[in-house]
């Protein structure tokens, strides 16, 4: 009975040693494993804090000097000072712009445009600053040409002086007509004198206009040069980009026509200036300027 008594205490004790050491296999396991676990966490820590740091940190500079070369393009924009020495002067900016823009288009006796030249930009007048007696299709300028004149008639009529367009454009057809009338009645030594053979008139250019005022009866006479109205436009014209085409001082030789007070064209404010105060006349402006058609 003792010994199986011992025998069944042995077998419980070995029992129990057994579970024990079951017990502290998986304690120690689960140390292993927790551990490895906590230094694996660790190293990914440490992993994800090495890129996240220095990669944001090389880019952002090298978007900060690309950002930075915009303002140095400006800085190039700022080479206006180097620009600025070989700038182009205003007055030969404003030549430039009037020239391509056709405002210093030249008609004389020597250059002629064809029966078809007709501008583009043909605007037309308000009838109340044009002569209603003469036709309609002849109260027409170029766009720009025509603001002007009407800002030239307004600044007039401000001052107390009433001035009006008797013709402005003309079409070939229409100056055709004209100048056989003339041949007609004066022969053709005088008519080519102040009347412009069809194709060289400065009318067909959309860029003048004969003016009159009724102090001469809306008459086209050297009587208008001497009228208020008329000395109203030789002093202001060309604060309008206007000239005198066809002055009294150089006249015929020069221009190839009679003195014309009453006949302004546009060729653009500096220009106009210019011509004006020089007391030139167009061909010789664009002689000056080297400018040939
Ligand atoms: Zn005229």
């Amino acid at each position: 009975m003792r010994t199986e008594k011992k025998k069944t205490r042995i077998r419980v004790n070995g029992k129990r040693l057994a579970v024990s050491i079951l017990v502290l296999l998986l304690a120690v396991s689960a140390v292993i494993f927790v551990a490895t676990r906590i230094g694996d966490a660790i190293r990914e820590k440490r992993d994800a804090n090495v890129p996240d740091g220095p990669d944001p940190a090389v880019n952002e500079p090298s978007n900060g000097t690309g950002s930075e070369t915009n303002p140095g393009g400006n800085g190039g924009t700022g080479n206006d000072p180097n620009g600025g020495t070989a700038a182009p002067d205003p007055a030969e900016t404003a030549r430039t712009y009037a020239l391509e823009n056709g405002f210093l288009m030249l008609l004389n006796k020597d250059h002629s445009v064809d029966e078809a030249y007709k501008a583009a930009d043909l605007m037309s007048l308000d009838e109340a600053i044009c002569c209603s007696d003469r036709p309609a299709e002849t109260h027409f300028l170029r766009a720009e040409a025509a603001e002007a004149f009407a800002k030239m008639i307004a600044a007039a009529k401000a001052d107390g002086f009433e001035i009006k367009a008797t013709t402005a454009y003309r079409s070939y057809g229409y100056q055709n007509a004209l100048y056989t009338n003339y041949v007609a009645k004066y022969g053709q030594e005088e008519a080519d004198r102040f009347s412009a053979k069809p194709g060289t008139s400065e009318h067909q250019s959309g860029l003048a206009s004969d003016i009159s005022a009724a102090s001469v009866d809306w008459a086209l006479t050297n009587k208008f040069g001497d009228t208020k109205e008329g000395k109203w436009i030789a002093a202001h014209c060309a604060e309008y980009g206007f000239i005198l085409r066809y002055p009294k001082e150089k006249s015929e030789e020069r221009t190839g026509y009679i003195y014309e007070p009453w006949h302004v064209r546009y060729v653009t404010v500096p220009v106009a200036q210019e011509i004006m105060n020089d007391k030139l006349v167009l061909e010789e402006y664009l002689e000056k300027y080297h400018i040939t058609q």
